[in-house]
């Protein structure tokens, strides 16, 4: 598949996303080797979310390094 934008993990709050910055924060570090994925659909009520810092719904990486 040529082309195909490469998903990125943002250092700062963990976001996948495609493009040069996190829709969340902005231009800051990003990284291409991240482990695992997890949805989130409602931060306040996951536990997963609470852990991980996460308050905002959306796909982030579980590990970034
Ligand atoms: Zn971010």
């Amino acid at each position: 598949m040529a082309g195909k934008a490469k998903e990125k993990a943002c250092l700062n709050c963990k976001a996948l996303y495609i493009g040069t910055a996190c829709p969340k924060c902005g231009e800051t570090p990003s990284s291409e080797s991240f482990k695992g994925r997890v949805h989130v659909f409602n931060p306040e009520k996951s536990e997963l979310a609470n852990k991980m810092d996460i308050h905002k719904e959306g796909e982030f990486a579980i590990k970034t390094k």
